[in-house]
């Protein structure tokens, strides 16, 4: 299938590792141009150089889009440098985990900063662009929390909430122009961000690190943890010219783990 990437630009954010490194190269694959945003100088030009062996144009950018310097720089480079962003996948590395009472303001605002803040100031800055030239995607990587919430990850809990409601707005918002928006709800998936999180919880309810990875697979419908490339597809296909009448969707990548109707 002929996914009508390839003169598309693409700004994949928190794109060093994990679900958006996967992204990135499924664009890449598309042959669309991709700039990728993290934090750290040396992952990022490792993953810019592993995703140009794919023959695609790689604009490799270092930001915290935690903050507004940031996202601002971010919007700043990669716009001078392709002059356009066709599609945009917001996107950072999960907050800390922990109960409903356990964080305080302080970790509160972290993580709003970190994950709506950070996806509603990159939208604000690309999406009248795309509006103008009457063709954008908009996919905002969330969580299976969003549908079901997930134990002892209350700041994900809520803070994916937030950012689904912002996007859905905007979905009906913006549909007249040509722009979809669309966010991707990811179950278990094998990247550091699991390991750490499987971590937490052993250290939390005193269980073995097995016992817990073994748990992720159990509750899975498919008897396993799903990997990076197959979130990746289906934000590749959100980015499609295919998905043209797809837009404001919450969709679960979650191996069948929510059991939810909805
Ligand atoms: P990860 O931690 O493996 O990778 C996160 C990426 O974002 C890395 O490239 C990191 O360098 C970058 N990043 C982190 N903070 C950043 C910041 N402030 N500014 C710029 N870049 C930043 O995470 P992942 O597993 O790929 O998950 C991606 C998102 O999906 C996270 O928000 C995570 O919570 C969510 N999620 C993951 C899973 C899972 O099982 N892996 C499940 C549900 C939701």
């Amino acid at each position: 299938m002929d996914l009508g990437l390839s003169k598309r630009i693409a700004l994949v954010c928190g794109a060093s590792k994990g679900i958006g490194y996967a992204c990135a190269e499924e664009f890449a694959r598309e042959g669309a141009s991709v700039a990728i945003v993290a934090r750290d100088a040396n992952s990022v030009a490792a993953a810019a150089a592993k995703l140009g062996k794919h023959g695609a144009n790689i604009f490799p950018i270092i930001a915290d889009l935690s903050t507004s310097e940031g996202t601002a720089a971010t919007v700043a480079k990669v716009i001078e440098h392709y002059g356009r962003v066709d599609v945009l996948v917001t996107n950072t590395g999960g907050p800390t985990p922990g109960p409903a009472l356990s964080h305080d303001w302080a970790a509160w605002t972290k993580a709003i900063e970190l994950l709506l803040r950070s996806a509603v100031e990159l939208t604000r800055a690309l999406v009248p662009g795309m509006q103008e030239r009457k063709w954008g995607r908009v996919i905002g990587i969330t969580s299976i929390a969003v549908k079901k919430p997930v134990a002892s990850l209350v700041l994900s809990n809520s803070l994916r909430a937030g950012v689904t409601g912002y996007y859905r707005t905007l979905a009906n918002e913006i549909g007249i122009d040509g722009v979809t928006v669309n966010t991707v709800l990811p179950g278990y998936v094998a990247t550091e961000r699991l390991e750490q999180l499987a971590e937490a919880t052993a250290k939390r309810t005193g269980a073995t690190r097995d016992s817990i990875t073994d748990s992720y697979k159990e509750g899975t419908p498919v008897g396993r943890v799903g990997t990076p490339a197959e979130i990746a597809a289906v934000v590749a296909f959100l980015a499609s010219e295919k998905a043209s009448f797809v837009t404001g969707q919450a969709i679960l990548v979650d191996g069948g783990r929510s059991g939810t109707l909805f």
